[in-house]
């Protein structure tokens, strides 16, 4: 079977990046620690050096360009993104991924506009680092589709993306906004922490570079901080200068337990995703809440465009309580025994934690929202530790 040209994403996941070989006749790759790479001579170690700045494949020339263990997890990153992905890279946080290709990608005088649910972090680097460069930053609201359009400006360079919105979770039009950008010259980035490559790949749309805070379903295990960046063809040039540039490396054993994670993704969310359902349907039939935030529950108002291009829902939602219920959230929080208050998702564990962002928009009700990531556990001892905890609720 042809490397690149696997069957289907769950196979992906298992065989993507190993590389069977006399020399190395194991399932897993060998976590290579390395900072030093020796060469037999001059012309070797040249020839390896030129072949990195060409972006031809060659022993790497120092550890910050990876180990046999990189090469295994970006193998199969790409292999999951699609034909279009030229090359991808691990960070040393999922925030890092998040604002490196934004550093790559723009320059004074540029304008950025960046969906206004954005990950809160992810946002303050824009207003804090990239406006003291220079780069004029403006936020557009994330359901705006293609009458983005009518926020492009000569010097429009890049609009930044992200599914679902952080704590909100609209869901954004992502093909109708990578068209238009295509047509005006201005490139496409996406955090697509949320889908993973299982879910969405913004890659076949047109979206140029793609982010993932590895930390989450990647992992999967709460004992790892990475971020991931996949590029196509026309941005990897760019991003993989600035990496050289700031010098932006991952350890070997830190993405020995990426890769690793990558094989149970697949069966770790859709786990987690048939419990969150019912935990959904448990939570809408309670009086003391007023609506889901979930693309894929059939109230919600982006259902129609999550059933057009998802092919599932990552286990994290949002749920807005009424309004008699503002600032009352914290007893019923503090009594979970099972559920962790905690931040970050995409654990084995479930997480609750109070909702909480920032929003030139308009503010949104965060005082009367939660947000849950669901875990691994039986979803029935999930219910009622939700229930009991319900108990702690009063107005
Ligand atoms: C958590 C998160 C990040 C950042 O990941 P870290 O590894 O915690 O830095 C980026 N984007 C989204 C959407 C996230 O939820």
């Amino acid at each position: 079977m042809e490397k690149g040209n696997l069957p289907s994403d769950r196979t992906k996941l298992c065989h993507a990046g190993r590389d069977f070989s006399a020399q190395h006749p194991y399932v897993n790759p060998p976590v290579v620690r390395a900072s030093t790479v020796l060469f037999e001579n001059v012309a070797r170690m040249m020839e390896c050096e030129e072949n990195r700045n060409k972006g031809i494949k060659d022993r790497p020339t120092y550890g910050l360009w990876g180990t046999p263990t990189h090469e295994a997890f970006y193998e199969a990153l790409k292999a999951l993104e699609g034909p279009k992905a030229a090359g991808a890279w691990a960070f040393s946080s999922g925030l890092a991924a998040c604002t490196m290709p934004l550093l790559a990608l723009l320059q004074a005088g540029d304008h950025l506009l960046v969906t206004d649910s954005l990950y809160w972090p992810t946002r303050d680097f824009c207003e804090h680092v990239l406006a003291r460069f220079g780069v004029e930053v403006e936020f557009y609201p994330p359901r705006i589709g293609q009458e983005i359009e009518k926020r492009f400006k000569p010097n429009t360079k890049l609009v930044v993306m992200e599914t679902v919105g952080s704590h909100t979770f609209e869901l954004q039009d992502v093909p109708a906004i990578a068209r238009v950008c295509k047509q005006h010259g201005i490139y496409t980035a996406i955090d697509n922490t949320w889908a993973t490559p299982l879910y969405f790949k913004p890659l076949d749309y047109g979206v140029d570079v793609v982010m993932h805070a590895a930390t989450k379903y990647i992992g999967g295990s709460s004992d790892l901080l990475m971020g991931v960046v996949i590029c196509n063809q026309e941005t990897w040039p760019k991003v993989f200068q600035m990496i050289g540039d700031t010098g932006q490396a991952t350890t070997a054993d830190d993405v020995y337990l990426a890769y690793r994670g990558l094989h149970t993704m697949a069966a770790r969310m859709k786990c987690a995703e048939s419990s969150a359902t019912q935990i959904l349907q448990w939570l809408k039939k309670r009086p003391e809440v007023q609506s889901i935030l979930w693309p894929a529950d059939p109230d919600s108002p982006d259902y129609a465009l999550w059933k057009r291009d998802y092919k599932g829902a990552a286990p994290l939602f949002g749920v807005l309580f009424k309004e008699a219920y503002a600032g009352k959230l914290t007893p019923m929080i503090d009594a979970l025994q099972l559920f962790g208050r905690g931040y970050s998702w995409g654990g084995f564990e479930s997480l609750l934690i109070p909702s909480y962002g920032k929003r030139t928009e308009g503010d949104r009700p965060f005082d009367r929202m939660i947000r849950i990531s669901v875990g691994l556990e039986d979803p029935n001892d999930l219910i009622q530790d939700l229930c009991q905890a319900f108990g702690a609720l009063s107005i």
